[in-house]
């Protein structure tokens, strides 16, 4: 790596798409970009079918959003189109200020506790965990394999959506289950989001003035995906989703926790197949489940024209939330603050006065005039008297992936 080299391009790659950011590192302040100054973000979608979407802006130029049309046959194809985009603003991928290309890895199991340099060795240990990371991984893969195709000589660095869950102690990770079972098969909580509880935990913690080592922070991940996790003193102590995203709170279209013999029922009473089982929790259970949306901007709007399966269905996700709050709040012992994050998180205020409302013995409020406040930046939503403080504090996994990633190759 040349000492000019401060740019990471930032790689999530799905199944179909790959999510795509170009940042500066550099952290100069004589004139340079600030540390994390976003030169390009993208999307390519609908990967392998006739109407594959590009959409790229070009943040570092100031352009207008480009978007493109047409079959994009697989992710190899997909990173040379964005290549191309990239190149056509001054920023190509064959530029020696880039340093490093990290990428978004969904399971990294118990092995990988930290982003990690990847070679041969790391590969197939991500390829390993497959069997507990089906929809994932391989996406994961596919986009390291393309990426180090593009740029063999760059160091790719993988950031795992577990690593940060991996301080969790046994008893939380654990599931109650035959031992022997459990390990043969690697069945265990992994959790996930662990980057955007990382985030969020550690920028609370400046919110308040605080060394994250000093706070305990309950951190609410609502996105269309939704996770809890417990911080303790900067570190993981339990978190909401397990062996798979499907645990915890009710999301978009999981179910968040249920019970296991409701399966069980399904395919001995319902003659559903294991694979419609898993489409049913996974895709058409949560909020769209219980009433068709798993928008919370279109949910609210039912309530407000009183749609009483849009109420039932607010009350139901609101309810879990309050549950782990409560746990997790006793996990904990002190808690110094909530933070509410992702598109709900962020955005839903009557999600954050629900979550909030009726725990007062519990220290927790929310100030109304706070909470109605629209802003990107980290806020408090809680009176000055309450004693656990109440944030709104915008995730962004991106940055986090491209600030772990330049780190380690630039350390
Ligand atoms: P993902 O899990 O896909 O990354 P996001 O964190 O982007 O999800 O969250 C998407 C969800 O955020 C949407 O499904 C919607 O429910 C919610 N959302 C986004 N904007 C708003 C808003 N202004 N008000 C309420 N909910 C919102």
């Amino acid at each position: 790596m040349t000492a000019t080299a401060t740019r990471v391009l930032v790689l999530n790659s799905g199944s179909s798409s790959v999510k795509y950011q170009l940042l500066d590192m550099n952290p100069d302040s004589r004139g340079g970009p600030a540390a994390g100054t976003r030169l390009a973000v993208g999307l390519v979608e609908r990967i392998g079918e006739e109407t594959s979407r590009l959409a790229h802006t070009p943040l570092a130029t100031g352009g207008d959003k480009r978007e493109t049309e047409g079959p994009i046959a697989d992710h190899g194809a997909a990173l040379k189109a964005v290549a191309a985009e990239l190149s056509a603003d001054g920023l190509g991928l064959d530029s020696p200020q880039l340093a490093a290309i990290g990428h978004r890895v969904v399971h990294g199991g118990l092995k990988f506790t930290a982003p990690t340099v990847i070679d041969d060795a790391v590969l197939a240990e991500i390829e390993r965990l497959v069997p507990v990371a089906p929809l994932h991984n391989p996406a994961n893969i596919t986009g390291i394999r393309t990426a180090q195709a593009l740029r063999p000589d760059l160091p790719q660095v993988a950031v795992f959506d577990t690593a940060f869950h991996t301080t969790m102690p046994e008893y939380a990770a654990r599931y109650a289950i035959d031992v022997a079972t459990a390990d043969a098969h690697r069945i265990r909580r992994y959790g996930f989001h662990g980057t955007s509880h990382a985030y969020v935990s550690r920028k609370t913690a400046e919110l308040l003035g605080k060394d994250p080592s000093e706070v305990n922070v309950i951190v609410l991940h609502l996105g269309n995906g939704a996770s809890a996790s417990a911080v303790a003193g900067g570190r993981c102590v339990d978190t909401s989703m397990g062996l798979t995203p499907l645990e915890g709170l009710v999301m978009g279209t999981r179910s968040g926790d249920i019970d296991p013999a409701v399966t069980f029922h399904l395919k001995r009473v319902a003659g559903m197949s294991e694979d419609d089982v898993d489409v049913l929790l996974n895709k058409k259970s949560g909020l769209v489940g219980l009433c068709g949306d798993n928008d919370m901007r279109e949910i609210r709007r039912r309530i407000d024209e009183g749609d009483e399966r849009a109420e039932l269905a607010f009350d139901i996700y609101i309810h879990r939330l309050k549950k782990y709050i409560g746990a997790y709040t006793a996990v904990l012992g002190r808690v110094d603050a909530v933070a509410f994050t992702a598109g709900v998180g962020e955005n839903a205020a009557p999600v954050r006065a629900a979550a909030l409302a009726g725990l007062e013995e519990m220290g927790l409020a929310v100030d109304a005039d706070l909470n109605a406040v629209r802003s990107g930046e980290p806020r408090l939503i809680s009176p000055e008297c309450a004693r656990v403080a109440a944030a709104v504090v915008p995730t962004d996994e991106e940055l986090e992936i491209a600030q772990q990633t330049y780190a380690l190759v630039s350390a």
